[in-house]
């Protein structure tokens, strides 16, 4: 309780002492002149996220995309003790009752886990768990340990009916692979309502944008994480979408010189060893573009590519564990390389 208003607090603050208007230029973000630029911080589902708006209703705009994030997390959270997530992990098995958000999020992942031949899975937290991801306590779990973890698996058993969830007994869902993805486009959304119509949302690295240029006309520049070190393997120019990146790099562990990664193959129970360091995901919607980062991550470099030419409405940018950069037809042209070897995927 008093973990979680120190955490209610911090929040507040931060965005309180982020949160300002100004009419000064700014060309680090978006080269824009003479347009009012407002910005808003918030800490929110484990990571920090920063909130840019243009023009006009700037700061209303932020405001009611940052309360769109803090009430979805609150719903989501898988620790928060009041959050729905938390009620269905502690459920044992009976009926929760739900809120519409959570109600379409789980049909999603659900239709997601499906799509993507189950490399999407919200059902993994156990196994998670075991592995120390959930908490920081790494360690390496055994077979049996993992096998016995995977048959808690069960997003095929996920009942979703008007209002109301259940799942069996010992499974437990997290919503950490998209629920960022949903936040971005429902914060998206809060800032159109309040009339904002140039906006760039930094979601702890996933991006998305509101318009289609910036103020000044021109399309907004978003780099690309190297997924080796500190800095970007290029620049992508994009209009209003989402650029949401995976890679391996944001939580790990090392242990007997063997590295251990935070998203897990469904299948083994163990971290993704798909030859993929990084998978960057370019689309219309955040939660589609989370999903599919966290999925195509696990699959590879060559499923990854057959399900993009089977499904795509998306484009997308791969960096293999060599360094390989593989970029779809449909941004060829928009991604500008810093370095490295590109190769161009074709439908
Ligand atoms: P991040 O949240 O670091 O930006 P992702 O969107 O790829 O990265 O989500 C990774 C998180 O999703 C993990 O920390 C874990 O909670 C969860 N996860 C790991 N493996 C899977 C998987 N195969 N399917 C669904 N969720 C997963
Ligand atoms: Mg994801």
């Amino acid at each position: 309780m008093k973990n979680k208003i120190v955490s209610a607090v911090i929040t507040a603050v931060l965005f309180i002492l982020t949160s300002c208007a100004a009419d000064a230029p700014d060309d680090s973000i978006a080269g824009v002149t003479g347009e009012k630029k407002s910005s808003g911080s918030v800490f929110a589902m484990d990571t920090y996220m920063t909130i840019t708006a243009y023009g006009k209703n700037g700061e209303k705009g932020i405001e009611a995309a940052q309360k769109e994030i803090t009430r979805l997390e609150k719903l989501w959270s898988v620790t928060d003790e009041n959050s729905e997530i938390y009620a269905i992990d502690h459920s044992g098995g009976t009926d929760v009752e739900i809120s519409t958000e959570t109600e379409e999020i789980l049909s999603f992942a659900t239709d997601m886990h499906r799509r993507t031949k189950g490399a999407l899975d919200i059902t993994l937290y156990p196994v998670l768990r075991a592995w120390g991801f959930t908490t920081g306590e790494y360690r390496v779990p055994d077979e049996d340990e993992i096998s016995a973890l995977l048959e808690c698996k069960g997003v095929d058993m996920i009942k979703v009916d008007s209002g109301k969830v259940s799942v069996p007994e010992n499974t437990e869902i997290d919503l950490g692979a998209i629920a960022k993805g949903c936040a971005g486009d429902a914060a998206a959304e809060a800032l159109k309502d309040q009339g904002v119509t140039s906006a760039l949302l930094d979601l702890g690295g996933n991006i998305q944008t509101v318009g289609d240029t910036k103020p000044d006309g021109t399309k907004w520049k978003v780099g690309i994480r190297d997924p080796f070190g500190e800095g970007s393997i290029g620049t992508l120019s994009v209009g209003e979408c989402a650029v949401i990146t995976s890679g391996g790099y944001e939580r790990f562990f090392e242990q007997d010189g063997v590295i251990y990664k935070h998203i897990l193959d469904p299948e083994t129970g163990r971290p993704a060893e798909s030859g993929l360091a990084s998978v960057t995901i370019i689309g219309n919607e955040g939660r589609t573009c989370d999903a599919l980062s966290t999925s195509l991550y696990v699959m590879g470099l060559d499923d990854a590519c057959g399900y993009w030419r089977e499904n795509g409405d998306f484009d997308m940018i791969l960096v293999s564990d060599e360094g390989g950069i593989y970029v779809t037809e449909g941004i060829s042209d928009s991604f500008a390389p810093s370095a490295g070897n590109v190769t161009v995927v074709k439908r």
